[in-house]
């Protein structure tokens, strides 16, 4: 079969490997779409610990092809999607509820062979069944929107709620959904590029904000802006300097901002204590997926997610490495590797 191995920092290629055998506790998945995610392209650049040769790919679903003798609950040709995170079950997170802090965590798709391949080995603990008539592509989004149900769980959403999200890439605009979804009746996302804002505005968002066309904080907070004083709950869903600590600064007094978004390690941002302290700000870190990935597999499976118009391109394993090797095209949303293309 084929796919994706990281050889090591900066050699990531497509080729034959051996197909590979289920053990007793595993499912052998035909994989039908794989999502690249950022954090591929941080794993090519060594930006993000992992343990090459590996093959890459962690947002993946398929079609059930061989179970092990102690498998149970599944069936060949089910399709499942896979929650790629393994915890241990057994450190001191882990016996606390706090799987997504495992000290012991591996990954399908970083430390071990994930779905950039033809088929991928899924520990029967970590599958979840998805509906025999869903749309084949629409499985691989299970994982992103695991960990953006997370945020929006420590966020507490109220109905009736007002919520800023920055970032308009796949999890600004999964978490968009997300927060109409939780009762949120506005719903603002601030991102540059003017074709994501649009698409916004199609799944659920009220307003938008173009960063360039003034101070972000301004358009928001001000007395003449979209929320003067402030908004209930910030999703930051970018990854940057800039829009973290603006969180800090959009949500209106005892509100909650939430951080989803990476940055690199050793970047420090500059906030200011005494602000966040008089204003009771309650500043929230969300990381990963623990405990959601069910619910995330069953409002992929019921439809309640738009996952469709995120879709920007399907590409087969032979072409997945200049992906992940190149930046995101402009107005690229979800890339998805598609085996059988
Ligand atoms: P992404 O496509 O890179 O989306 C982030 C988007 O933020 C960018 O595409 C960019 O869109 C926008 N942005 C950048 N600078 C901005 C600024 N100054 N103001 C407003 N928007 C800005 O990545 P993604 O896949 O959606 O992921 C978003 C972040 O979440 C990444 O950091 C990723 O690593 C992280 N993540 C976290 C978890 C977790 O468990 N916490 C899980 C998955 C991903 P424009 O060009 O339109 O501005
Ligand atoms: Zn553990």
């Amino acid at each position: 079969m084929k796919a994706m191995r990281l050889e090591a920092t900066g050699k990531l290629f497509t080729r034959e490997v051996e197909k590979p055998r289920p053990g007793p506790e595993d499912l052998l998945v035909k994989v039908e779409a794989c999502g690249v995610c950022g954090t591929d392209r941080h794993l090519y650049h060594g930006e993000f610990p992992c343990t090459p040769p590996v093959t890459l790919g962690h947002e993946f679903s398929g079609i059930v092809e061989e179970i092990g003798s102690a498998v149970s609950g599944f069936a060949i040709g089910d399709r499942i999607t896979g929650d790629p995170n393994i915890a241990c079950g057994r450190c001191s997170q882990c016996v606390n509820g706090r799987v997504n802090l495992c000290r012991n965590l591996r990954a399908i798709g970083i430390h071990r062979d994930g779905g950039f391949a033809d088929y991928v080995v899924v520990p029967n603990k970590q599958a979840f069944l998805l509906p025999a008539d869903l749309n084949p592509m629409h499985g691989a989004f299970c994982e992103p929107l695991a960990c953006c149900l997370h945020g929006i769980d420590l966020a507490e959403i109220k109905a009736g709620s007002s919520v800023v999200v920055l970032g308009g890439g796949v999890i600004g605009l999964l978490t968009v959904q997300l927060a109409r979804l939780a009762g949120a009746t506005t719903v603002i996302l601030v991102t540059r590029q003017a074709a994501r804002r649009k698409l916004a505005a199609e799944l659920g968002a009220t307003a938008s904000v173009d960063p360039a066309a003034g101070d972000v904080i301004a358009q928001i907070t001000g007395d003449t802006g979209l929320v003067p004083g402030g908004v209930d709950v910030v999703m930051e869903c970018a990854g940057v300097g800039e829009t973290v600590v603006q969180a800090t600064k959009i949500v209106r007094p005892g509100g909650t901002a939430v951080i989803l978004g990476v940055m690199a390690q050793g970047e420090t941002v500059s906030i200011e204590p005494f602000d966040l302290l008089f204003r009771e700000v309650k500043l929230v870190t969300s990381f990963i997926n623990p405990f959601t990935h069910r619910r995330a597999a069953d409002m992929i499976a019921t439809g309640r997610i738009e996952v469709e118009k995120l879709i920007s391109r399907k590409v087969t394993l032979d072409e997945a490495p200049h992906v992940v090797t190149h930046p995101p095209q402009p107005g690229e949303v979800k890339v998805l590797v598609v085996p059988g293309l």
